[in-house]
């Protein structure tokens, strides 16, 4: 099994050392993980988001350390999550270049100046109306896509909120998405933190899972783990919906070329059979139930 999607103490709003998440996720048997600190934001730096800039090189250094005292235990991606911001793809992809990722995870967390997924913006949601927003967020989506400079989309839905969703149109821009994907050789994130956010089920929606199913979209794991004990939290609702919904292959990065590996061999595998008895262990799904969408 893999989780593709850790954070840690480089980022202003996560917690915990780099190597207290390998420790995790050593405990829960997992064969490969990859970090994905925030890029520094190209505009309005901001350590609360993203570490600055002149950090980087050390989250470099210290992913690079650990993989060499953990080789042979554990297989660690020097991963990014970086954000969309329309306009400044350049300077996004001059900064990329710089260092030797693994893959770059491509998110959306700001639409215009509405910082969507933080604390601060939330109390936008009572303001704005999903029927006019969702459009324009898919869009923008498409152009992200298309600009070629991420590896993975990141959870895509993650504007989602409560009873704030996508109407019923939304299968279309959907269908969409998914061929614009597999056009770009891209993979799509299956992400637990939906059930720990407000969304109530895992991102993305269930639709657009479908859809990318039936496009050949490979997918990564993420448990956008932002503290160590979040590692692999609430894969086996990840695992079950990713079967539900078609999907054939997991995605596997090294120096940002893809390998596809059959989701079977991934479930069958004696260290995830480990992994998915552990976890079946574990209590309740986050706030929100079980996956759906
Ligand atoms: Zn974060
Ligand atoms: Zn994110």
């Amino acid at each position: 099994m893999i989780d593709y999607h850790m954070h840690g103490n480089f980022c202003g709003h996560a917690e915990g050392e780099l190597e207290e998440y390998v420790l995790e996720a050593l405990g829960k048997g997992f064969l490969e993980i990859g970090f994905s600190a925030h890029l520094p934001k190209v505009v309005d730096p901001d350590p609360y988001h993203a570490m600055l800039e002149n950090r980087l090189p050390d989250y470099v250094a210290l992913i690079e350390h650990l993989q060499m005292k953990y080789r042979g235990n554990i297989s660690i991606k020097l991963g990014i999550e970086a954000d969309y911001f329309p306009g400044l793809e350049e300077k996004t992809r001059e900064l990329l270049a710089k260092y030797p990722f693994d893959y770059v995870l491509g998110s959306l967390h700001f639409l215009g100046d509405w910082h969507f997924s933080s604390k601060a913006g939330r109390h936008r949601y009572d303001s704005e109306d999903p029927a006019e927003v969702f459009p324009r967020y898919f869009e923008i989506l498409a152009d992200m896509i298309r600009s070629g400079l991420f590896d993975v989309l990141a959870h895509a839905d993650a504007l989602r909120k409560e009873t704030f969703e996508p109407g019923p149109g939304s299968q279309k821009d959907y269908v969409r998405l998914a061929g614009l994907l597999a056009a770009h050789g891209m993979a799509i994130e299956v992400n637990t933190a939906g059930l720990r956010r407000g969304a109530g089920s895992i991102y993305p929606d269930r639709l657009l899972l479908e859809a990318c199913g039936a496009e050949g979209v490979p997918v990564t794991l993420g448990s956008d783990a932002h503290t160590p004990a979040d590692v692999g939290r609430d894969f086996r609702y990840a695992f079950r919906l990713l079967e539900e919904s078609g999907i054939a292959d997991m995605a596997i990065f090294e120096g940002r070329k893809m390998e596809r590996r059959p989701l079977t061999d991934i479930r069958d595998s004696q260290a995830s059979s480990r992994l998915y008895e552990l976890l079946s262990g574990e209590g309740g799904p986050g706030k929100g139930g079980p996956a759906g969408g």
